[in-house]
């Protein structure tokens, strides 16, 4: 029987354009939503018949997938755009693709007359038109062999987007007006990708949205983030569950109970601040006060006492005076963070904070808070860790680095520890015998 392959092989080998099979190449800079949305138009590639190559030259299909969160992201996205013209003009039977948040709503046409030599322009998620340009060239109906979009080659721990766009408005960010309104899709619909995702070797799913606990706040019915939680915890074949990235107004009771009942669901919460002044969070349209984000805290920590939280803050925003950057410090210390991601502010054309707030704080200033911030969460890391050590905890191996084997507790710790066993994918107990800011390492426990 002929399968998708074959018949691809056949309508290439007529139309002579392309590679029998035809190969593409994907490139994607950005957040985790923008490799779980290459990964999921790959998985539709695939099932078209098409292979995947490392090089961009040697494909007869190219997609770069952008991020335009920062201007360097954006500079470096259209300096890769600009060094394909090249080969563009010397195959223009490849087709060249650029989605992702680039392309955000009605800006095709002003990207078409900047850059010509790319075929089509895609939004985050819209796969349609390049897939129907696919189809059209191979004369094949591809909504008829294009399935679940799940990962081909998904790794043991996977990302799975669940709810799209963002409706919030902080003023300095960009990706309401790339992203879109929140989109939330179906539990059945998410059910469906995860259990393919299960047969594919995925042990541990991070359930992803600029906003995860907002998910299903588009829905007429009732159905929240708890909701989904309960489903994915009773797919045979998944181990843990986590999601990223949360936002204080949505951080629900509901949600809190659904960690502490639910046995797949680890124990870690990533919930950004970004700021611990209330006058700074007003400016960035943060809608809570730093009392309202401690009291969440206190609600999570009281119901999880195991739970590890990790959070997002941008120092140096217009108008932060070291007033305010200490009542942030004074939050480090206050909720003792196992993990804090730190952003010095640079404006981002296009937003609120760009149009509006003055950057104000200099360069060295934002540099100084920066570091500042960051030597006393490495202290706070230190010794957070060393709670670890002589204890014993799950690890899921997730991979080999640097000689040993890597894994992470359910607390979202990452774990070194060697083994001559083949153990991917696989969970085991270590015990740990020396701590980090950064790391665990320690020794199998055999079972
Ligand atoms: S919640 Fe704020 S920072 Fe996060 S994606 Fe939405 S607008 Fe951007």
């Amino acid at each position: 029987m002929e399968t998708v392959q074959d018949l691809t092989n056949l309508i290439v080998r007529e139309s002579a354009d392309w590679q029998s099979p035809p190969r593409y190449y994907t490139w994607t800079v950005g957040c985790q939503m923008n490799k779980a949305d290459t990964e999921r138009l790959e998985s539709a590639l695939s099932q078209m018949g098409f292979l995947a190559t490392t090089t961009a030259s040697d494909a007869d299909v190219i997609v770069l997938n952008s991020c335009v969160v920062r201007q360097s992201a954006e500079d470096k996205v259209v300096g890769t755009i600009t060094s394909l013209k090249p080969l563009k003009k010397a195959k223009p039977t490849t087709v060249l693709a650029v989605m992702g948040c680039m392309v955000g709503p009605n800006q095709q046409s002003q990207l078409q007359k900047t850059f010509p030599y790319v075929d089509v322009f895609m939004q985050p998620q819209q796969y349609k038109p390049l897939l129907d340009l696919l189809g059209n060239k191979l004369d094949m109906d591809w909504e008829g062999c294009v399935g679940t979009l799940a990962p081909i080659n998904p790794e043991v721990t996977t990302y799975v987007p669940i709810i799209h766009g963002c409706d919030e408005m902080c003023s300095f960010c960009i990706i309401p007006y790339k992203r879109g309104r929140e989109v939330s899709r179906t539990i059945d619909d998410i059910v469906n990708e995860i259990e393919h995702l299960v047969l594919r070797g995925v042990r541990e799913v991070t359930l992803l949205g600029q906003t995860v606990d907002a998910y299903g706040n588009d829905f007429q019915n009732k159905t929240d983030l708890a909701d989904l939680l309960e489903a994915v915890n009773e797919i045979s074949g998944i181990d843990r569950i986590r999601f990223l990235t949360s936002h204080p107004n949505y951080m629900s009771k509901r949600i809190i109970d659904a960690v502490a009942s639910l046995p797949k669901v680890c124990e870690h919460i990533n919930i950004p601040i970004q700021a611990g002044s209330d006058r700074v969070l007003e400016q960035m349209r943060r809608p809570y006060t730093v009392q309202k984000y401690l009291s969440i805290i206190d609600t999570i920590r009281s119901t999880i006492p195991s739970v590890s939280l990790s959070t997002d803050i941008i120092v140096g925003f217009p108008g932060e005076t070291r007033t305010d950057f200490e009542g942030t410090l004074d939050v480090l210390k206050k909720v003792g963070f196992d993990k804090v991601h730190t952003a010095a502010y640079s404006p981002r054309p296009g937003t609120i904070a760009s149009r509006k707030l003055p950057d104000d704080v200099s360069k060295e200033e934002k540099q100084d808070r920066k570091h500042l911030l960051e030597d006393i969460q490495q202290t706070i890391n230190s010794k957070i860790n060393e709670t670890y050590n002589g204890n014993q905890y799950e690890v899921l191996v997730e991979g080999h680095e640097r000689g040993h084997w890597k894994g992470r507790t359910r607390t979202d710790k990452i774990v070194f520890f060697d083994s001559t066993a083949e153990l991917l994918g696989e969970l085991v107990t270590v015990n740990i015998q020396s701590t980090g800011p950064w790391s665990l390492k320690g020794s199998l426990v055999q079972n």
